[in-house]
């Protein structure tokens, strides 16, 4: 009778303790998510953007505009199966030259598959070594990084370095510039921020002088994603396609791991169905 009177105790007191425990993890991650969305309202008020409110399995993010475009900002905390990642899309406009994306050399190598073994080169050697870029049409990557633009475009791509598994991104609809990690902080929010307005002004020229800019980049060479095609890579769809749950735009089943999300600017879509 004692005995299991004292075992009772015991396990009273086991699941009391768990119970405490249990609300003590919860008061600690409502109030690290409280001081997140706090950054986010400082940093949407900044930039003249406002804050995505996030769902019960969605994280809140920021809606801003950057040089006259739309953009986004997104995060996510990371999976058993996929990195965190903080990610800023900026809307293409109608205005993207083709298919282009950088990645640093370590973790472009693991991606090489992905995309076919092309690695493109711009003309800095060291540049080259540091980074595996890929483009369709092949020609963009040189033009863009033509030799009176070179130097500024390596300055924004470097911009990001100190993160983990900095990637820069074009396709038809949209530029995005991504970290494979939960940025927490005001001021790396607001370098990675600046880092994709810059780059989008890089890639797609500034806002509204287009005509400008189009002798520079022949546009007449380009084929995007008209049919057939995956938006991420621009490449040929053959096996291996998964589509958005939401708008069934068709993507390489890889490229949408790449990208963790549905590549048309417009849709939400973060799941793919086969
Ligand atoms: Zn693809
Ligand atoms: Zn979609």
């Amino acid at each position: 009778m004692t005995a299991w009177m004292a075992n009772g105790g015991e396990a009273g007191f086991v699941i009391l303790v768990a119970v405490i425990v249990g609300i003590v993890a919860l008061m600690i991650s409502s109030s690290q998510r409280k001081s997140f969305e706090a950054t986010l309202r400082r940093t949407a008020q900044r930039l003249g953007g406002s804050v995505v409110e996030g769902g019960l399995f969605s994280e809140p993010g920021l809606s801003l505009p950057l040089d006259g475009r739309s953009a986004r900002v997104e995060f996510f905390s990371g999976s058993k199966n996929s990195s965190p990642y903080s990610k800023v899309i900026v809307s293409a406009d109608g205005a993207s030259p083709g298919v282009l994306h950088i990645l640093e050399e370590g973790f472009g190598q693991a991606f090489l598959k992905l995309f076919g073994a092309q690695d493109l080169e711009i003309g800095d050697p060291a540049f080259d070594r540091e980074y595996v870029i890929k483009a369709t049409p092949a020609a963009l990557a040189t033009r863009l990084f033509s030799l009176d633009r070179r130097l500024e475009g390596i300055r924004i791509v470097r911009r990001i370095r100190s993160y983990s598994n900095g990637t820069f991104d074009l396709d038809a609809q949209a530029v995005t510039v991504m970290v494979r990690q939960y940025l927490r902080e005001e001021s790396d929010l607001m370098t990675l921020i600046t880092c994709a307005k810059d780059f989008a002004a890089f890639a797609l020229g500034a806002k509204g002088s287009v005509e400008v800019r189009s002798g520079e980049i022949v546009l007449g060479e380009v084929r995007v994603a008209t049919g057939g095609e995956c938006p991420v890579c621009g490449t040929a769809m053959t096996a291996g396609t998964v589509r958005c749950e939401l708008c069934r735009t068709p993507h390489h089943s890889e490229c949408w791991q790449y990208m963790g999300r549905c590549s048309t600017y417009a849709c939400a879509g973060k799941r793919s169905v086969a």
